[in-house]
Formats: C-alpha cells, structure tokens, sequence
C-alpha cells in the first residue's frame, strides 16, 4: 500500500486542532497531554506497542514500537509535541486548509512531521511490511523550552529502559532536505566589582558600571573577531551578543556591582570550556591593563552545536530517500537555531533531520504545504525499508 497523502493531511489538521503550547513559556497553557493521548490511541489501534511516560509531572512523551520480526537495527524517530504561543494569530487551531496548505499553530514546528512518521507507519503496516529491526518514535515534551522530552528519552537510553538505536532522525522542518546541523549556545554572566561610595568621592569609589563598559567594548570586538575568523564549512562562525544587563543601586552612589549576560552562539568544535576560555581571556587582559579592574564570570547553560556525520549510513539512506521520492537530487540544509538532534548527537547517536516544507514558524501565520506532508511520510517509509528492513 502507498502512502495514503490524504491520511497525512487530515492527521496534521486533528493535531493542529489539539492545542498544546508549552505552559513553561506561557502560563497556563495546555502542555502535550492532549495531543499525546490522540497520537498514542492513533498508533495503539494500529498495533504498535505504545507507552506515555512522564518527562515531567503532566508532560508526557509518547513511546511508540513497531517492531521488526528480530534480527535487524533500530531506528529512532523524534519530534516535538509542543509548540510556541499563539499571540496575535486570528485562528491558531484551524488546522484549515487552503491553497494547498494546512494553517495553524505548530503546521510545521512540528506537527507536519508527526503526521507524516503516522502516516508512515500506518503505510508499513496496512502493507504488511516484513522489518527485521524495530521502529522506535518518540513524540516528545518540552522542546520550545527546555527540552526535558528529549532528555528524558536520551536518560532512558543510557539506562538501556529503552533500547539503543543505530540512528536516529529527528524530525524538524527542513524542507524535505537532509538536516545536517545547527548551532549551539553557551550562556555566561560576567560581574564586575566595583566599590561602593557616596556620589561625591571619586577617590573612594570604583564604578563597577562604567568596568562593564570595557567588557562591552571587548565584546564588541569579539564578535568581530569571530565574524572575520574561521568559519564552519557548514555552519559559518560563531557568534557572541550581550543579551542582559543589569548594575547600580541609587543615583548618588558609586555602584559596587554590575552583572552582564552574554549569549554565544557556538559552531563545533567550540564548547562550553573554549568558550570559559575566551571569556577567561578577555578579563585577564582588562586586568592587566587597569589595577583597578576585578571580575568573575560564570557559564549558566550550554546547548552543544551538532553536525550529522557526513559519511554515516542515516545520512545517505536519507539522501537516498530524498532523492527516490522526490525524483531529484536531495538538497542539504543546516539551521542557525538549536534543535533537539544535538541531544541525540551527544548521546553519539548517529542522526540526521528531515522534516516538510512549511512558513512561519513561531510567527502569526504558520503552515505547512499540505503536498510535503506525503511526500515526506514517503521518505519516512523509504528510510525505514532501507534501515530496518
Ligand atoms: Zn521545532
């Protein structure tokens, strides 16, 4: 049996119709319990073994198994359950569609996707498809905000309470291309001290504020450094930005305090330690240059950056996938955003991304192009026959 295109689009619109903005970025809001139970009833009455397991108290992951007759690889689809707000949008849940394009919140960041694995898997069994390895999806928590459903999944595999995949796709939006990579980030607050003193004494007080100043300008530089220095092949250069700032207690007074929160945005192979390094070096220097400059810095969270593994078998089953559905050379892309996939890279997973074509993600008039989602759930099915068969 093809893939039924039809199946995939009226999938997604029930999904749209489901809401499920994550309540860590706006209070109140739904959370996944929802939009879970309608893909775990979806997948259970097709036969696959499915568990929904707590990432966090009322933030479920669904766990769905097709499983192979033994013998063969596993492979891991992941994609997010939750979406952003909808803020501004005339009607978020519509799910209508029109001109050849699903409408509504999460259409295509991700709920294209999750229709399209559906489908997918719904393809293979009404085929009868006769796998060797088992298919693992794992429709997640949490992504828009902390990731706590990929972690959880990444958790439960290195406790072997699920099994280890050979690879893994992660299906965010890329426009039916191979997914090969995106930035990371690394936050660090940097302080500088200075000494508390009435308005009017200069020869006691030090501003920590106007110490902060040299730290901008550094930064100011660093960036420009970064833009004029080496570049990933695939991801372009690092970058750094100030991102909060915050010092100073009453007009006539010397502040004693100044904090700064700064964002860099990191390209492999930089890590948190390259980029404490950096920072080390740069107050190292202000010090040395003004006795009376003291600071202290502090990396509060990193996301690591992620590339595929160019020569890894996911990649070109993929691009293989890609390329016979599509009847045309499978193109690359890479995202500037961080994404799930580097969770499972960490986990050394090898993973590629694959996702529909779509607009508007995080924005007021999100949709996906309702032809991808069949197209893609094709490529889904291609890349499961080739992995697990
Ligand atoms: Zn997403």
């Amino acid at each position: 049996m093809p893939v039924d295109h039809a199946l995939a689009v009226s999938l997604l619109q029930d999904l749209v119709r489901i809401p499920s903005v994550n309540p860590d970025l706006v209070p109140g809001a739904p959370g996944e319990a929802d939009v879970a139970a309608y893909i775990a009833d979806a997948l259970r009455s097709w036969g696959l073994t499915v568990d929904v397991v707590e990432a966090a108290a009322g933030r479920p992951n669904v766990v769905a198994t097709l499983k192979g007759s033994g013998g063969g690889r596993t492979l891991l689809f992941n994609g997010h359950m939750d979406t952003v707000g909808v803020e501004g949008m005339a009607e978020p849940y519509s799910g209508e569609l029109r001109d050849g394009r699903v409408y509504g919140r999460g259409a295509i960041d991700m709920k294209g996707s999750l229709a399209a694995t559906m489908a997918a898997t719904k393809a293979l069994i009404d085929d009868g498809a006769q796998l060797h390895g088992d298919v693992v999806f794992t429709y997640v928590a949490d992504e828009e905000y902390a990731s706590l459903g990929t972690e959880r999944v990444v958790a439960d595999i290195a406790s072997g309470r699920l099994p280890r995949p050979e690879a893994a796709v992660n299906t965010e939006p890329t426009g039916l291309r191979v997914g090969l990579g995106h930035k990371g980030f690394t936050w660090v607050e940097v302080t500088t001290e200075g000494k508390a003193a009435h308005g009017s004494r200069p020869d006691l007080g030090v501003d920590a504020i106007v110490k902060m100043g040299k730290v901008l300008v550094e930064v100011d530089r660093w960036q420009a450094r970064l833009e004029a220095g080496d570049r990933h092949p695939l991801l372009g250069p690092g970058s750094v930005h100030a991102s909060l700032i915050d010092g100073g207690r009453e007009m006539s007074s010397y502040p004693d305090r100044c904090t700064l929160k700064l964002e860099r945005r990191t390209v492999p192979p930089e890590t948190a330690d390259t980029v404490t390094a950096e920072v080390g070096g740069m107050l190292d220097r202000l010090a040395a240059a003004d006795p009376t400059f003291a600071a202290s810095s502090t990396v509060t969270f990193v996301r690591n950056p992620w590339q595929a593994d160019l020569g890894s078998e996911i990649v070109s089953t993929t691009t293989v996938a890609i390329a016979t559905v599509t009847d045309a050379p499978a193109e690359t892309m890479t995202q500037t955003g961080w994404l799930d996939s580097a969770l499972l890279g960490d986990a050394e997973i090898p993973t590629v991304i694959c996702g529909p074509r779509g607009d508007g993600l995080h924005a007021v008039d999100e949709s996906v192009e309702a032809a991808s989602l069949g197209i893609c759930a094709e490529i889904y099915e291609q890349i499961i026959r080739q992995f697990c068969g």
